[in-house]
């Protein structure tokens, strides 16, 4: 079985990187080099401080190389219920904040030339698999349009997203313009491409296996080097758990497997009927599945209590699910089939913060966090630079640890179970 991923498959070539030896000193040491690290390091470094970024891996090996690329203003909670919970204030902050989420990858894009990204806006539809679901997408583009005074989400009708999508399977649909979709390796490449351009010094092979908090600073130490430094930027979410350095954080998320299928190439007329419009798409099922048209194959992905790492079974499963909303690919053979962790927190937000006076944090993206992981790179180097920030809901305070965690792989399995439980019986 090929589980290579398509995108490792076709990206740029990786920035000539190699591992930290010896001792370092810089204003900001970075652990973690997906989007949330090499967005934080981009934005320590225009701000005239330096950073150094610690990967375990090669550049962008966890979900930030293998993810679906889909780039949406979205949160797994809805609107309405922060506006219940908390007030409308709250609600339209948030909703704020998801599209300055999507502006920070715009503007990476564009301030650095990331061509090779291959960014595309041409929305994202929320397609609904049953009546009830259609109901909520319908309160949710009604509150965008009563308190935003926005257009910012167009509803569908069956017919529509039949149309748009390519797919008979859907009861009607949510329109949201401003998302699309981007290659991911490339992005993450390109980012780091420019780091090294001007100068910035990101390790790789360079696990963090333990951190000493001192009166004059942090120091990091890897298998054969140190990083002194002011301050400490841990960029590791859902790969939380790979050395013990970063535990606290680990006990405040739940990771999850998130696996992805890319078929062979499609004959031209299949292809034509897929997502004619060039939109990603995903369902509103609580194990959500997405689809997406890269070249002239579908690549299509989706969540489930598949362990640690995607299995046959759960490739199986995706290929099915597959068959079932589009019964055209039925039995098209699959080209590459890869896997990643996504994190889920109580609260389903993400969250950026600081442990204490050097130490800071941005974790919990909830399998949304292409846009998201850029914004909060950003955030964490005005944080480091001291400067106050409005978070409301995504304030790093609020990020609690997960109770009984412990027992997460059972409780994992169990909830993954119940939601596509629920799935299947349409609630
Ligand atoms: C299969 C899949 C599909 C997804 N699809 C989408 C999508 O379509 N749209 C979307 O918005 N989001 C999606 N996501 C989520 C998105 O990819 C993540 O939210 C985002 O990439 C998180 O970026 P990050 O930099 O915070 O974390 P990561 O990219 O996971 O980076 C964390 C890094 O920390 C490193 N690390 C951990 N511990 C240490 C240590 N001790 N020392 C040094 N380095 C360490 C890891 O090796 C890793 O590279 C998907 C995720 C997966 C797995």
């Amino acid at each position: 079985m090929n589980i290579q991923s398509l995108w490792a498959a076709t990206a740029e070539p990786d920035v000539p990187l190699s591992s930290l030896q010896g001792d370092r000193r810089c204003d900001v040491v970075i652990i973690g080099g997906g989007y949330t690290g090499l967005s934080a390091a981009r934005h320590i470094a225009d701000s005239g401080r330096e950073p150094v970024v610690l990967e375990a891996n090669s550049l962008a090996s966890g979900a930030s190389g293998r993810n679906g690329g889909v780039v949406s203003p979205k949160f797994r909670v809805s609107f309405q219920s922060v506006m219940q919970r908390f007030d409308r204030d709250t609600a339209l902050h948030l909703y704020r904040t998801g599209y300055e989420a999507v502006d920070s990858v715009i503007e990476t894009v564009d301030t650095l030339g990331l061509s090779e990204a291959k960014l595309t806006l041409n929305g994202h539809i929320a397609a609904a698999h049953n009546d009830k679901a259609l109901a909520g997408l319908q309160a949710t583009s009604q509150w965008i349009r009563q308190e935003t005074g926005t257009r910012s989400s167009v509803m569908l009708d069956a017919e529509e997203v039949a149309q748009m999508t390519g797919s008979q399977r859907f009861r009607g649909g949510m329109l949201t313009p401003k998302a699309g979709g981007l290659h991911p390796l490339n992005f993450a490449r390109g980012i780091a491409r420019h780091l090294h351009g001007r100068g910035v010094q990101v390790f790789i092979d360079s696990p963090a296996q333990r951190v000493e908090c001192r009166a004059d600073g942090v120091v990091v130490e890897t298998a054969r080097g140190r990083v002194h430094a002011q301050q400490l930027v841990y960029a590791t979410n859902a790969y939380s758990d790979l050395t013990p350095v970063t535990a606290s954080l680990h006990r405040r998320i739940v990771p999850f497997c998130s696996a992805i299928i890319a078929t062979e190439p499609l004959p031209s007329a299949v292809l034509a009927s897929l997502l004619p419009g060039g939109q990603v798409c995903g369902d509103t099922k609580r194990m959500l599945r997405w689809f997406r048209v890269i070249g002239d194959r579908l690549i299509f992905g989706g969540r489930g209590a598949f362990g640690k790492d995607g299995s046959n079974a759960a490739y199986k499963a995706l290929e099915e699910n597959m068959a079932e909303i589009f019964p055209q690919l039925s039995g098209q053979p699959i080209a590459y089939r890869w896997s990643g962790l996504v994190d889920m927190t109580l609260d389903g937000l993400p969250h950026a913060g600081k442990l204490d006076e050097r130490r800071f944090y941005a974790i919990g993206y909830n399998g949304g966090g292409v846009a998201m992981s850029t914004y909060m790179g950003a955030r964490l180097a005005e944080l480091t630079a001291g400067r106050p920030l409005d978070l409301r809901l995504l304030a790093g305070e609020r990020l609690n640890p997960i109770p009984l965690h412990a027992f997460r792989a059972p409780g994992v399995r169990l909830a993954a179970g119940w939601q596509q439980f629920l799935d299947a019986i349409g609630h």
